[in-house]
């Protein structure tokens, strides 16, 4: 269909992208029912294909034409991707379990309150019942809220290929905007997060409620080691991925006022500045939400 040509338009498209109507370009479609499928796919498909698992991100990607895989391969039908494995340690959480039912579980609430918080911020409640937490860590968005609590509750995800499998520090998994370590073909298919912390919280300033954050922060805590202070704070919406916050991590060990750990935590980074909000904007921002933070870890002078 055209825009402005001679083919009627109904009322409900757009005419966002020159003269032609938003759509993706051609692509074969796969379905696997089994994980092995999957990774076969991908192994023998190489750069041509491209997992699909909630479509939250990567549809609007295929409709504007930024993304033009040859082949998508979607996820939702291979069991062993979904759920949720609880010890007493850890959660481990298939790649494909959706947002809304991690949200909405209240064991997950009772043991790791952050996550359901960290949800909370996702997009709207349509978007989190599609979306799914794998979908999120491996589109790496460095304003999204899922990398940056992987990052500071020191979660790790497995990513599985034909070769086998190897786990991944998300300390290790974000190397840039919408970059990730994964190979084309690999999948990451679980998050292990572990549930050591003692206290958590996620604050972040947006327009509007569940757009993406023009700054946010995630703290965490947890009893210190011989080599490990126990302190998390990682910023979001504030660089190209989500980041450690270390100068302010260690003002707040060595019990500075919350005053002296925001400066560090603003000092310690390098904003972005775009047309949503600018460098010094967003580092303001974050100064604030760092005081915030400090005050609901309860370890601020
Ligand atoms: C209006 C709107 C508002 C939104 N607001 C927010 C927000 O405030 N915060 C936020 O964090 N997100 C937001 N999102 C994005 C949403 O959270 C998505 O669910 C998420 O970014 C992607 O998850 P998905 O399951 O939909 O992945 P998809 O869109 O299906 O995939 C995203 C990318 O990850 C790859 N991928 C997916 N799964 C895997 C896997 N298992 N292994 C390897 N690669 C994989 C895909 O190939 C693709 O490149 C918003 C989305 C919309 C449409």
């Amino acid at each position: 269909m055209r825009c402005g040509g001679r083919a009627a338009r109904p009322a409900w498209t757009g005419c966002w992208w020159g003269e032609d109507v938003v759509k993706p370009a051609p692509f074969r479609y796969l379905r696997p029912t089994s994980l092995d499928e999957a990774l076969d796919a991908l192994a023998t498909l190489g750069d041509e294909a491209k997992p699909i698992a909630g479509g939250q991100s990567l549809v609007p990607m295929l409709n504007f034409r930024l993304a033009r895989p040859g082949v998508l391969i979607d996820l939702g039908r291979i069991p062993a991707l979904t759920g949720v494995h609880r010890t007493d340690g850890s959660l481990r959480i298939g790649a494909m379990t959706r947002q809304r039912v991690l949200e909405l579980d209240q064991d997950i609430a009772d043991r790791l309150p952050v996550l359901r918080a960290a949800l909370r911020h996702v997009g709207h409640v349509q978007i989190r019942t599609r979306g799914t937490i794998g979908g999120s860590l491996a589109h790496a968005d460095a304003a999204a809220e899922l990398p940056a609590l992987a990052l500071a509750l020191d979660a790790t995800v497995e990513v599985a290929s034909v070769a086998g499998t190897r786990t991944v520090a998300a300390a290790d998994l974000f190397l840039g905007p919408w970059t990730t370590c994964l190979a084309p073909d690999e999948l990451l298919t679980r998050v292990d997060v572990p549930l050591a912390w003692q206290r958590a919280a996620i604050v972040e300033l947006a327009r509007r409620h569940g757009d993406f954050a023009l700054a946010g922060v995630v703290g965490a805590r947890r009893p210190a080691t011989t080599d490990d202070a126990g302190i998390r704070l990682v910023g979001f919406g504030v660089g190209w991925t989500p980041v450690r916050l270390t100068e302010a991590e260690a003002a707040l060990a060595a019990g500075g006022s919350a005053e002296v750990v925001a400066d560090a935590a603003a000092a310690g980074i390098d904003p972005i500045d775009d047309i949503h909000a600018d460098a010094a904007w967003r580092r303001d921002g974050l100064r604030a939400l760092v005081t915030r933070i400090a005050d609901q870890l309860g370890v601020a002078a």
